[in-house]
């Protein structure tokens, strides 16, 4: 046994997963079902550390220093529970199995009570930040035991993205906590990505501006509180031209938005646990309504496909565009603050006991979604743990506040004009509907009384009421 670790699965992924522990001088075995693979990777990178080559599973197992570490790195599914059962067989009680790819958190939570019962740790980890985290630095997310944690987080922790000094892996949780922060992250991402699409459109119709015109605008944005990496690459993108045409690139993509699926089970989840997370539900069906293209063409048909055009007067140009950024940003606090609900559910309904506020940490370098404004949450969580939402937390508070009348005045717009803003219009929607003091939810609870004799609470009474309609001047009986 020469290998600390050892990574199964060398495409993209595990390929620099194993190159980063590598180069942070673990001794890594590395094995991949077809050899030719895990040959080049030893052949293209064999002097960036120590790698231990392994054609057969049993080898690779052979390799790793006890307890062993092995990471799964093959395509999620039906794939991943193959590589487990055959590692299972030749592992030994307190081994530790690390799940390293897109896992649903349900299927994490059965293959960790799996193992269990033959004494190896399961580690669910989610991992963020494509194949170029990966390689110099992800986001990593744990779940699993604490036990397991002692000996893996470690060495997650040295190949994680650092933040002043600090790094982007906490152990999540038990068994399915870290696929499930994992999965959330990708909802909040599909939010994220709509949101600025959002603003895009916005600015382009209205201001009539060319893609360059708005790349300029989003590099300015990413000065401020919107600081990012998907605002700093919104840039990058729309100011890229197409080599062929020498369009720009943007216009000639088509515009059917493609998903692998993270978004869908997020929403999923938020709907079995009661959370109303509007904004990735938005974003996750705005992509499904891009990709009807029949429809949208008999659409386009009969009702005109176009929408207002350069309908901001010069000088009103730069108020418009702040609005859109104030829009955007409020927006997007919206997006976070449901994600975070959606965690807190999970912990609780699971028994996760995840924090926040550290959650808010691993997200700040590395993956996707990383921004400035993770410090802020992650402040506002550390100050009060047991905050009810996000958005009543004081800096956020006072973000949302100011920016509420810009908020308006864009949703009005884009209704006006009628460009589509799903998720800008919905975000706003649910900071009204959470913030009234009564809604009309109150009609609903009466009208599932008088159809189904489902009762009601009252504002003045304990306990459960339900009128009998028939002769309602009968007034109400208690249950
Ligand atoms: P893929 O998801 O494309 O999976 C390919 C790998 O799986 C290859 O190593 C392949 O081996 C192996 N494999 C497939 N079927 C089997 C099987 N039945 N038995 C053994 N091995 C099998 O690779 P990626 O690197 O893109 O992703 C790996 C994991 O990481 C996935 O779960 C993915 O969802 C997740 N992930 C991916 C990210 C990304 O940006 N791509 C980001 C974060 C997570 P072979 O070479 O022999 O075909």
């Amino acid at each position: 046994a020469t290998a600390r670790i050892g990574v199964t699965g060398l495409a993209v992924m595990g390929r620099n997963l194993a190159r980063n522990l590598a180069r942070n001088g673990y001794p890594v075995a590395v094995h991949n079902r077809s050899v030719e693979r895990m040959k080049s990777l030893v052949a293209e990178h064999g002097d960036e550390g120590t790698f231990v080559p392994a054609e057969t599973l049993a080898e690779f197992v052979d390799a790793l220093e006890r307890p062993r570490v092995a990471i799964v790195m093959v395509k999620a599914g039906g794939p991943t529970d193959a590589v487990i059962d055959e590692l299972a067989e030749l592992l030994e009680p307190g081994d530790i199995v690390v799940d390293c790819g897109n896992a649903h958190f349900a299927d994490t939570r059965r293959r960790e009570a799996a193992l269990k019962e033959k004494g190896l740790h399961f580690v669910g980890t989610g991992v963020s930040g494509g194949e170029e985290g990966a390689l110099l630095g992800p986001s990593i997310m744990p779940g699993g035991s604490k036990e397991s944690y002692a000996r893996l987080g470690p060495v997650f922790e040295s190949i994680a993205a650092k933040v002043d000094g600090q790094t982007c892996c906490v152990h999540v949780g038990p068994d399915g906590a870290g696929h499930f922060v994992k999965m959330v992250h990708n909802g909040i991402e599909y939010a994220d990505m709509q949101l600025i699409a959002e603003a895009y459109d916005l600015l382009r119709a209205g201001l009539g501006a060319t893609p360059a015109e708005i790349a300029e605008i989003f590099r300015g944005w990413n000065e401020g509180d919107l600081e990012s990496f998907l605002i700093e690459i919104t840039a990058d993108v729309l100011a890229h031209t197409d080599h062929r045409t020498g369009k720009p690139f943007v216009d000639v993509v088509q515009d059917q938005a493609e998903q692998k699926g993270t978004g869908r089970w997020t929403v999923q989840s938020a709907l079995d646990l009661g959370v109303p997370i509007t904004g990735i539900a938005e974003a996750t069906f705005a992509r499904s309504l891009s990709g009807h293209a029949d429809q949208r063409a008999a659409a386009a048909e009969a009702f005109g496909g176009e929408a207002g055009a350069g309908w901001v007067k010069d000088s009103d140009r730069d108020a418009f565009i702040e609005d859109v950024r104030k829009a955007l940003y409020a927006s997007k606090v919206v997006a976070y603050a449901q994600g975070f609900d959606h965690i807190r559910a999970g912990s609780q309904e699971y028994g996760w006991d995840i924090d926040l506020g550290s959650t808010a940490t691993i997200w700040r370098g590395g993956c996707i979604i990383r921004a400035r404004f993770l410090d802020r949450i992650r402040e506002s969580y550390d100050a009060n743990p047991d905050l009810p939402s996000l958005l009543v937390a004081p800096y956020f508070a006072e973000a949302v506040a100011s920016g509420v009348d810009s908020w308006r005045r864009v949703v009005v717009d884009a209704v006006r004009e009628g460009v589509p803003s799903p998720a800008f219009s919905s975000s706003l929607a649910y900071y009204d509907g959470l913030r009234r003091n009564r809604l009309p939810a109150a009609l609903i609870q009466g009208l599932r009384d008088n159809f189904g004799a489902h009762t009601y609470r009252r504002v003045d009474a304990e306990g459960s009421f339900h009128t009998l309609w028939a002769t309602p001047d009968k007034a109400e009986q208690a249950e």
